[in-house]
Parts: structure tokens; sequence; C-alpha cells
């Protein structure tokens, strides 16, 4: 069935509609199927982490391909009748259906456009009782020639998550943003040898960089031009002025922009960088609108964060769908 705006449908297409098929949407699709709710899952296929081979953390999971964690997430969805997933197909706006937004989600109605992959792929609409934005986030790395060569090969941005494997090793922390300091600390945690470039734009005032010259952290401030290796494995850090600092892998901070703009008119409420506000379970300050995963403050984080805040929000989303509060 496919909806029009002329007015709210008292059956909508699905109860639940969600944006991304990573870790934070599959697993609140699990959740609500699991609670008999009818869920389209939209996913344009392309997650933060597809630059790496492998990922790291997730229990009974660590070293899995990041492709394969998701192929097995929608094999056990495929076993529940009332759930499907779009692959390769993105949504391009969000629109209240009913007129005044409503004090709690049991009342929400939504139309959701989507479409397939191609230019010309017709957009279709959906009707739906509730949204939930997993729909992650985008990066911008420093302006570097040759970074996305390296990155996710033996740079990367997630220190909890690829530390382990470059541990010990001298390690670059490359980052243009001013939380570079607490970066580095946190680096130092694996590698008793980091460096810092700020390639001539991140500020380190001199109390932080003596701070972190006490636990022999160095910080580089000149520009870089460029990044040294071989298929993806880092070799050193050539600067502007000449001068190349061997290192052996390393990590970077990259910029964080939040995949959001489909919930443009909307009128929810983001942090400084995008990230969407919520109440600490998932919801919104629209009612019937949710958001888990990386596209959610405080930001970027793991894998099984994302997963575990899909059902969490899953419940939370059970809970206001029958108009309840009521505790598992
Ligand atoms: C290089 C790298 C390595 C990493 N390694 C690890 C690791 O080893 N261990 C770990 O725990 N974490 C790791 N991470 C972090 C991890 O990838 C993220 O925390 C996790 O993927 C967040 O899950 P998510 O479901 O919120 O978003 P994502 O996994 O990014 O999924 C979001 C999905 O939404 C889709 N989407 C976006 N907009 C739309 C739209 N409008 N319509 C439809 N679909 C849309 C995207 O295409 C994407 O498929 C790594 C990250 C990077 C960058």
């Amino acid at each position: 069935m496919t909806d029009t705006d002329a007015a709210a449908p008292a059956t909508p297409d699905w109860d639940v509609v969600i944006v991304g098929g990573g870790p934070a949407g599959l697993s609140a699709a699990l959740n609500l199927v699991r609670a008999r709710h009818r869920v389209l899952v939209v996913d344009g296929n392309r997650p933060r982490n597809a630059a790496t081979l492998i990922a790291h953390g997730f229990l009974t999971r660590d070293g899995v391909p990041p492709h394969e964690l998701r192929r097995l997430a929608r094999e056990e969805l495929a076993a529940y009748p009332d759930v499907e997933v779009l692959q390769r197909h993105t949504v391009s706006a969000v629109r209240r259906l009913d007129a005044d937004a409503p004090d709690a989600a049991v009342g929400a109605r939504f139309a959701v456009d989507l479409a397939g992959p191609g230019a010309a792929a017709s957009v279709r609409t959906v009707s739906t009782r509730a949204v939930l934005a997993a729909s992650g986030l985008r990066e911008t790395l420093p302006a570097l020639p040759s970074i996305r060569a390296y990155y996710g090969m033996s740079l990367f941005s997630c220190a909890a998550c690829d530390g382990w494997e470059l541990r010990d090793q001298p390690l670059a922390l490359i980052g243009e943003s001013d939380d570079l300091f607490a970066r580095a600390l946190l680096v130092s945690r694996w590698s008793s040898s980091v460096t810092v470039f700020t390639n001539g734009v991140a500020t380190i005032d001199e109390s932080d960089a003596a701070a972190l010259a006490a636990r022999g952290i160095r910080v580089d401030r000149r520009p870089i031009a460029d990044l040294d290796g071989d298929r993806g494995t880092l070799s050193a850090v050539r600067l502007a002025d000449g001068e190349v600092v061997p290192v052996t892998a390393g990590f970077v901070r990259p910029l964080w922009h939040p995949a959001v703009e489909y919930l443009d008119g909307l009128g929810l409420d983001t942090d400084g960088d995008g990230h969407l506000l919520t109440d600490g379970s998932g919801r919104t300050n629209a009612a019937g609108v949710y958001a888990a995963g990386d596209v959610a403050a405080p930001g970027p984080q793991q894998l099984i964060v994302a997963a575990g805040a899909g059902a969490r929000v899953a419940a939370v989303i059970t809970h206001d769908l029958l108009g309840v509060t009521t505790a598992h």
C-alpha cells in the first residue's frame, strides 16, 4: 500500500521504518519484529567502517569482517515474517502526516520517501507509525593526498577498536580538531611511541604539550605534505618542509557529519556537531522519531554500543506505541 500526504492513515504500511541497516538499525529491527511489529529497514549500504576488513571488540565476533556481521544479522531477521530489509535503498525525506505534532508517539504518523539505487530510480512513499534514525555518520579526513589508501588498513579512527593490533608500534596521531590532547593520552595506552601531528591546524597549548611530553608523546605542529607507505601499510609522515618522520601505523581524527538530511523539517534538536539529541533512551524531541547508534549524541562509538542502543530503543518504541511506560 502506498500512502499520500492527504491524510494520516488509520493503519499505516509499517509500525516502524528504520533508516540504516548497520548494527544499530538491525539490532532494533530484530527486537521490534520479535515484539510483533511490522518493520521496514531501509539501508544505503555505506557503513562507516566500510574502509576496514576486520572489526574488533564485538563479543563473540572479535575479528569479524564488518560485512559479515551485517550479513549474519540480516540472515537472523529473515526468519521473521514481518520485517523487510531494503538494501541499497535511500530515504530522502520523512514528513509528519498528522497535522499537529502529537505529544505522544501513540498518535504519530509519518510518510517516508525512499528510492533504490541509480539516478533513474523512482521515489516511492510508505507510511509508518514511528521512524528510527540509525543512519550513522559520514567522515571527512584531513586533506592529505594518500590518506584514503591507509585508512582502515594501518590508520584508524577508534583507538578502542584497533589499538590492540597497533600496540607497541611507533604511531602517528593526525588531526585538525582541538581534542587531540585527550586523544593522544588515550592512544598512549597502546604505545609509548606516539607523535601527534596537528598539520598546522589543531591547537595544543604549551601546558598540554608539556603534559604529553612528560609521557613521552611528541607534538609536531608542522603542515603535512603526505603519508608514505606501501599497499596500505604506513611507513612515514612526510612533512611539508621535507622532513620524514617514520611510523608504522596510526590514528586519525576525522570530522564527523551525522547522516540526517532526510529529517530536515521535523525540528529535531541536535548538538553542535549535528548528532541527534535524545533523552538517553533514544527518543528525540519529536514524538514518534527515535535515534540510535553513531547518528545520536555523543557521536561515534563502537559496533556493540550501536547494537545495544538499537536494542534499547526497540523496547522504548514498543512501550511508546502502546502508550505505556512500563519498564522491562
Ligand atoms: C575505519 C573504521 C574502523 C572501525 N572499526 C571498528 C571496530 O573494529 N570495532 C567497533 O566496534 N567499531 C568500529 N568502528 C566503528 C563502527 O563502524 C561504528 O561505531 C558502527 O558502524 C556504528 O553503527 P551504526 O549502525 O550507528 O552506523 P553504520 O554502521 O554506519 O550504519 C549506518 C547505515 O545507514 C545507512 N544510511 C545513511 N543514511 C541513509 C539514508 N538516508 N537512507 C538509508 N540508509 C542510510 C548507511 O548507508 C549505513 O549502511 C570503526 C569505524 C571506522 C570508520
